[in-house]
């Protein structure tokens, strides 16, 4: 691809968009971006400051929204690149907080996080501090239709729930959580309502993104539809 573009992946929770959208980062030699990570970091920071509710909400959103316009210090969320794979890690105010955020606890709040007018400012802000730089991946819910209207390239993932459920849990499996079948499957139908139905940024497709249905493909068959999705656009060449 002759100058850099920004790519913008969108989707229902756990449709494998973090890992399709690595893998077309890493072929084009993109850095990937994961949105869901700062509201993730953004959660756990109410957490730590005492402003989650027993019912999964926030108890004082105003107070949220000082902290994060800096009344009590800069907040800070970045992303760093660390380990032999190379794998992007979220950090908080100096500290690497990627396995604390992958928490049910955390996947629990964070969509009422995100549906929070000054958080999503804020998120907004720095992704596109970020992806001024072109040459970027980012995946999310509302990139396309919000973050970057204009990106060159949409694309909008989902899947069948009891497929991204069962896949979920395979991974959080995997990586040691203890977790449920019917929890991740209740959290995500969860996730995907408030998703859709906030008023700020709602996840829906963008009218020129291409829908991706990868409940009954592979990854190698994803990123193969990623490649004739190229030709059929004119944006092959790299
Ligand atoms: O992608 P992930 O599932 O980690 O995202 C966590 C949550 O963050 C989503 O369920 C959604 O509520 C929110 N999110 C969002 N907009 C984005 C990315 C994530 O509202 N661009």
């Amino acid at each position: 691809m002759s100058s850099p573009i920004i790519i913008a992946v969108d989707g229902h929770s756990s449709t494998g968009k973090s890992t399709f959208a690595k893998a077309i980062a890493k072929e084009l030699g993109y850095i990937y971006i994961d949105t869901g990570a700062m509201y993730r970091a953004v959660t756990l920071l109410a957490f730590r400051k005492g402003l989650v509710s027993k019912n999964n909400t926030i108890s004082d959103v105003h107070a949220l929204a000082g902290i994060l316009s800096g009344n009590a210090g800069p907040v800070e969320i970045s992303f760093r690149t660390s380990g032999a794979g190379g794998a992007s890690e979220t950090w908080l105010d100096g500290e690497n907080i990627e396995k604390e955020i992958r928490t049910i606890e955390i996947s629990r709040v964070v969509s009422h996080v995100a549906a929070i007018p000054e958080v999503r400012r804020y998120v907004d802000r720095r992704l596109r501090e970020i992806g001024s730089a072109r040459g970027v991946v980012m995946d999310g819910r509302d990139i396309g239709t919000a973050v970057f209207p204009d990106a060159e390239l949409k694309i909008f993932m989902t899947a069948r729930p009891e497929v991204r459920a069962e896949r979920r849990y395979e991974e959080m499996r995997m990586r040691g959580y203890d977790v449920s079948y019917e929890d991740i499957l209740s959290n995500l139908k969860e996730r995907d309502y408030l998703d859709a139905h906030r008023e700020t940024a709602p996840l829906k497709q963008a009218p020129d993104a291409e829908l991706l249905d990868n409940s009954d493909m592979t990854v190698d068959d994803q990123v193969e539809w990623f490649h004739e999705l190229l030709k059929r656009r004119h944006l092959c060449g790299f």
